[in-house]
């Protein structure tokens, strides 16, 4: 039992990378990644990135371009389930713009039975499972945050609104509910430019014990992670880029703090890791999906994002 108390502490942040496809199907030019495994992935990179010619990258799991979202999901099951146990679990989405941050959280634009993406199967089997058990839960979404203390960001009562189905999510979702939690200098409402962020709380009894159980599952389509050419954006589109950009690295260093099990977890530096404090480190579940493009002309980022990943995990 300690074991699996200690490999479950060990494997409380996991990452998974994601690879895209090409977008109209047929590769018009050599991908830039070489090979894929099912937990290593390496590209090809010109010899300024390293001699050889190529760098391979760990992970817990590497999904290629021809993975379907019900594959992509049964990997995350377990952790959506642990939330009825009484897990925080915090699920991020990675990447630059383009890369299939949104394919994997909510689907393809135009949105079919398969291509439903993780936060749909997550919220529908938490209603499900939640039917299972013979004490119920209640489930409530976040609709609003407000920034209303010194010390974190608070969640009043009156900002999480009871759910019963996946129906009603899925419509409070559609209102545009979806709290933008980057949006101080957010002046257009690209959505590439906020992170994007989905919050479910549940409550319920233990059979036995009879205490409370609290969960809660975070499911965060983050903002782009390009670094912005300053020369092509001047003035609030620059303030904003800097503020995403500043926003992504806390959270880097929040993860990889963690990850690195420090005392110190820099969790003050950004209103993004301030929401989720609670949701991160201690008790928490983290996974974090990154996401590659293919295509060569991404590698610079491609590289970046893969460093990050390599940081946090
Ligand atoms: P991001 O949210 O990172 O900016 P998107 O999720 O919008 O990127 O993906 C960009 C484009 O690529 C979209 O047209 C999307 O449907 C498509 N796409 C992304 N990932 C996949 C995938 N795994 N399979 C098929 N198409 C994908
Ligand atoms: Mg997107």
């Amino acid at each position: 039992k300690l074991y699996n108390q200690l490999q479950d502490l060990k494997g409380s942040i996991r990452v998974y990378c994601r690879v895209r496809p090409f977008l109209d199907g047929q590769p018009k030019c050599l991908s830039s990644v070489d090979q894929i495994e099912e937990g290593s992935i390496s590209i090809i990179t010109p010899s300024k990135y390293g001699k050889e010619g190529r760098k391979s990258f760990n992970f817990n799991k590497v999904f290629g371009p021809s993975a379907t979202q019900e594959e992509v999901f049964s990997d995350t099951q377990p952790l959506i389930r642990s939330v009825l146990d009484g897990y925080n679990v915090c699920i991020f989405a990675y990447g630059q713009t383009g890369s299939g941050k949104t394919y994997t959280m909510t689907g393809p634009k135009e949105l079919t039975e398969e291509g439903l993406g993780v936060n749909y199967r997550a919220l529908s089997d938490l209603f499900h499972l939640s039917e299972q058990r013979r004490t119920p839960f209640t489930m409530k979404f976040l609709v609003e945050i407000r920034n209303s203390s010194q010390k974190g960001i608070n969640v009043p009562d009156a900002n999480l609104v009871p759910v019963s189905s996946t129906s009603d999510v899925i419509y409070l979702m559609n209102l545009g509910l979806k709290n933008r939690v980057v949006s101080a200098t957010a002046l257009n409402d690209r959505s590439s430019r906020s992170h994007s962020c989905v919050t479910v709380h549940v409550q319920g009894r233990d059979l036995t014990s009879g205490a409370v159980i609290r969960g809660s599952l975070h499911l965060v389509d983050l903002a782009g992670s390009e670094r912005v050419d300053k020369s092509e954006v001047t003035g609030a589109g620059l303030k904003e880029a800097q503020h995403i950009n500043k926003s992504l690295s806390a959270l880097g260093d929040v993860i990889a703090s963690l990850a690195q099990k420090n005392s110190h977890v820099p969790y003050r530096n950004s209103k993004l890791t301030q929401l989720l404090q609670d949701s991160l480190g201690g008790q928490a579940k983290t996974l974090m999906f990154v996401h590659i493009s293919p295509e060569p002309e991404a590698l610079g980022e491609t590289i970046s994002t893969l460093k990050f990943a390599e940081r946090v995990s």
